[in-house]
């Protein structure tokens, strides 16, 4: 860089040298501005200091900025200055500025906009002079002393309580002249609000307030710069993946004014609505005001249009004389203007072809447009926005799929909040949002009670500390379940997004009394029957009760499902334990389940007393006594997978927890078990401590629990083959794939295919036909990865269960993670949850050499993953990449992944 490179670019009706396609210079807003001047929009002129210059000051300080850029600023200024017919620091006709950040990606709050720049003790005096308006001229100034004293001077409140010492002094001179607004103070109340500010700024700064138009604009263009590295910065683009790199830009524009009578107004709008995605120009604006006095909310802002009048005024129960007389629309108030606004919208929305925000001021009869950005939206916004500009033949189908965020069609698919009713509610805690979804209920502590108090009708949210395999039935009645423990993978968070229902995780400040029955969040306390609700998108919990409505999948998502169909080479496959959940998925567009965990079935009705019979028994045959009750019950379990899926593959996994799990850890449940088994406590003691491990997750679990009891795999094999064939026999064409858990070595492989491929033959003899099966394993041990060309040989499919898979590699417990995860996210360790999206470079390599070296010795093997990563937009992306052949994840995250392998066969 040096003195004659390029830093500054114009835009105005007379020349513009910067365009949309200029971002990364000159920032979104500057870009946007620029491109709007070429499209012939009226915009007031002005100047962008590119994000390079930005970069030379991060790295380079003040004065060789100044040395660099001085000039080209000089000339900017003169430029507005012609286009305008004003002169910066005029005393009769004075220009004023405002000064905004914009850096490449919009980051809202980084540094506040300066208004009215320019205005001095003489200044102000020719700006009432020439808009014949004394109270807005001295209103202007002080609310710019106000904002540079702030933003550019620094000055910062006292005290805590102060919050803003501006403010202070304005509502101690209302006290003083007995008014409410400010809008009630006059001129000279104005005038001495001025000289006030400028004493307080001396007084806490030590520097005058600049009266010079040139120092203030330099004071403001240094402040920009600098905010790009002030903390909340900083914290925006952690956040959001900005890199540091990129800078911010400064505009310099020419002021216009909103605030000068009733033929000057300022307001906001979206080409199309920003919560439904309805095709309707829609906005809010204010007669005689300035832009933050819409988005303060002091005064009720009207309607740009007058169909979106009339729904404003049904909603907000005003009479249609009263709409009109007191609120009425801009399309009614000044038609021309209007007709002008909407054909500079849409000709913003063709030309960016995409729904438009923008920002406009009306200045005494005269349109001038602000802003125009690509507007923000709601899920169900996207989907429709995406599918009717398809439709209006706009954007073309591969635009239309990466149009739409894919997790954000959660929020189409489960019950929201009544947006109203939400509007009011503060949240008293935050966990994570570990299963989407809204949900009000009263508290209940035990999942027996969530039972009880369900099938009396009531609504019931489930506060655990955290759940267990126990619990399942009362999380499945239960509105919501929250937990003060656990993370995005713990037992609640894995089953309730199974269950498509709503769950908080890992509220730390929640804290559970199970004795009491009550949870205590930071001082109050919560009783049993209290009514919380939660929001499991957010992870927010708040207290009472707000309404929720039920999701509504419209046609445009069923369209953009079967585009998403078309374009990606993944296939989808669901996690379902039971067949509601594969119906459920199969309407989602699941194409088969990838993982049946069939110990969820073990906690149901009478099975539990069967399974812990077994777990008691001295023997084997003892075991085999409470298998043979297991197995009808099993095989009518595979009956229903199979009938549900129809056609398509339903992969099931043996028995994979260990055995603790299905035994209560506490005495009076123990005492409960015991006299309902007739066996004695000393004997459910004996065999809880034999079961305990002190790390049960690479304790006696997976195929170590079907080599030590082949009995249990023989059943579940028996159960497989027998539910197959009896659904074979009605009709249902079924493809069954049988899945070994947690092999490390192909010996274990083979040991429990041994006892499977005995149990079929033995079956298939018995009932004189063969069922045709896959025999598979999971690869979630790192050895299973390491020597997968040994395991392929034998395993006729692999599917990756990268929860263990990370848990093991990683070396992190999947349950306790979440004590130290925040730490890890902060300090970069990891970019994300680990177990949430998959850690493409560690746990990521070990499933790219798995994949090859097992198609190395079995070519087109079907290779899958159905830990919780299957769902997750950037770790599907990975694993088409990688390869595979499909995912699996919960039913309401189907359509998610249905989209997101969309966008990674199209390359997003
Ligand atoms: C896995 O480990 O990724 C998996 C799917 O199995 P589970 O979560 O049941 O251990
Ligand atoms: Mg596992």
């Amino acid at each position: 860089m040096n003195a004659s490179s390029k830093f500054v670019y114009l835009f105005g009706s007379g020349r513009t040298e910067g365009s949309a396609d200029m971002k990364n210079l000159l920032g979104g807003k500057g870009a946007n501005l620029a491109e709007m001047c070429r499209l012939g929009i009226a915009v007031p002129s002005g100047f962008t200091i590119s994000t390079e210059a930005c970069t030379e000051f991060t790295q380079r300080g003040r004065t060789p900025v100044l040395a660099l850029i001085e000039a080209q600023v000089l000339h900017g200024v003169a430029f507005v200055e012609a286009e305008m017919g004003r002169k910066f620091g005029d005393a009769t006709n004075p220009l004023l500025l405002s000064v905004r950040s914009g850096a490449r990606a919009s980051m809202p709050g980084m540094m506040d906009t300066i208004l009215n720049l320019g205005l001095n003790d003489q200044a102000v005096l020719g700006l009432a002079a020439k808009a014949n308006n004394e109270r807005f001229a001295w209103d202007s100034y002080r609310r710019f002393i106000q904002m540079y004293g702030d933003v550019v001077m620094n000055l910062k409140p006292s005290s805590k309580e102060e919050h803003d010492p501006f403010e202070v002094i304005i509502d101690m001179l209302k006290e003083k002249r007995g008014v409410q607004l400010d809008t009630d103070l006059d001129a000279s109340d104005l005038k001495e609000l001025v000289q006030r500010f400028k004493s307080l700024i001396r007084a806490r700064t030590g520097h005058d307030f600049p009266t010079d138009p040139w120092e203030q604009l330099w004071g403001a263009i240094w402040a920009v710069f600098e905010s790009w590295n002030n903390e909340r910065a900083k914290i925006y683009r952690e956040l959001n993946d900005i890199p540091q790199s990129w800078g911010t830009a400064v505009n310099v524009q020419a002021m216009v004014f909103g605030n000068l009578g009733d033929h000057s107004a300022t307001g906001v709008a979206f080409s199309r609505d920003a919560g439904t995605g309805e095709d309707l120009f829609n906005g809010e604006f204010l007669v005689n005001a300035q832009g933050e006095d819409v988005v303060a909310g002091v005064r009720t802002p009207q309607q740009v249009s007058l169909l979106g009048s009339r729904r404003w005024a049904e909603l907000a129960q005003v009479a249609e004389a009263e709409r009109a007389r007191s609120f009425p629309s801009l399309e009614e108030l000044m038609p021309d203007i209007y007709t002008q606004l909407l054909h500079f919208e849409t000709t913003l929305e063709n030309h960016f072809k995409d729904m438009q925000d923008i920002e406009f001021t009306i200045q005494e009869g005269k349109l001038w447009m602000l802003q125009t950005r690509n507007g923000k939206r709601t899920g169900a916004a996207m989907v429709r926005i995406a599918m009717e500009m398809l439709q209006q033949g706009m954007i073309d189908e591969k635009t239309a799929l990466q149009r739409v965020s894919p997790d954000r069609l959660n929020e189409l698919l489960h019950p929201i909040f009544d947006p109203k009713a939400l509007a009011s509610a503060v949240p008293i805690a935050r966990g994570l949002p570990a299963s989407p979804g809204a949900a009000s209920g009263q508290i209940v502590f035990f999942a027996d009670e969530a039972e009880a108090w369900a099938k009396k009708g009531k609504a019931v949210i489930l506060v655990r500390q955290e759940t267990s395999p126990e619990d399942l039935r009362g999380m499945s009645v239960a509105k919501g379940i929250l937990t003060a423990r656990g993370g995005m993978t713990s037992h609640a968070a894995v089953v309730a997004r199974g269950m498509g229902k709503c769950c908080v995780s890992g509220a730390g400040a929640v804290h559970v009394d199970m004795k009491a029955r009550t949870m205590t969040i930071g001082g109050m306390d919560y009783a049993e029957g209290d009514w919380i609700s939660l929001n499991g998108s957010t992870g927010e919990v708040f207290e009472g009760k707000i309404t929720t409505k039920n999701a509504e999948l419209s046609g445009d998502f069923g369209r953009l499902m079967a585009l998403s169909d078309r374009y990606k080479r993944l296939e989808v496959r669901t996690n379902a334990d039971t067949p509601e959940e594969a119906r459920m998925a199969h309407s989602f567009g699941a194409t088969g389940i990838g993982l049946c965990r069939t110990e969820h079935m073990f906690f149901e009705g009478e099975r539990i007393v069967a399974v812990r019979e077994m777990i008691l028994a001295d023997d084997e045959s003892g075991r085999r006594k409470a298998l043979a009750k297991l197995l009808p019950i099993q095989r009518g379990d595979f009956e229903g997978l199979f009938a549900a899926m129809s056609g398509l593959p339903v992969t099931i996994r043996l028995l994979d927890p260990p055995l603790h799990e299905f035994v209560p850890q506490d005495d009076a449940s123990q005492r409960v078990m015991a006299a309902d088994m007739h066996v004695s406590l000393g004997k459910i003691k004996m065999r809880v401590d034999e079961l305990h491990e002190f790390n049960p997750m690479m304790g006696h679990r997976g195929c170590r629990l079907g080599i030590s009891y082949p009995e249990i795999t023989e059943m579940q094999a028996r159960a497989i083959f027998e539910a197959g064939l009896n659904m074979r026999a009605k009709g249902i064409d079924v493809k069954a794939e049988i899945m070994v858990p947690l092999v490390g070595t192909a010996r274990e492989f083979n040991l429990q295919a041994a006892v499977i491929r005995r149990v079929a033959d033995a079956v298939f003899a018995e009932r004189g036909e063969v069922l045709p099966y896959l025999l598979g394993t999971m690869i979630e041990t790192p050895r299973a990865a390491l020597v997968a060309d040994s395991i392929g040989k034998v395993a006729e499919f692999f599917s990756f269960g990268t929860n263990d898979l990370t848990q093991m590699t990683l070396g992190f417990s999947r349950d306790d993670a979440a004590k130290f995860l925040p730490d890890y996210l902060k300090n970069g360790v990891y970019e994300q949850d680990p177990f949430r999206s998959i850690d493409q470079t560690g746990v990521g390599m070990l499933v790219q050499m798995a994949v090859q070296k097992g198609r190395s010795v079995r070519p087109g093997i079907e290779v899958g993953v159905c830990g919780e990563h299957g769902g997750d937009p950037a770790s599907v992306a990975f694993f088409h990449r990688a390869g595979l052949d499909y995912v699996s994840c919960s039913p309401y995250r189907v359509p998610i992944a249905r989209l997101a392998a969309a966008q990674a066969a199209i390359g997003v």
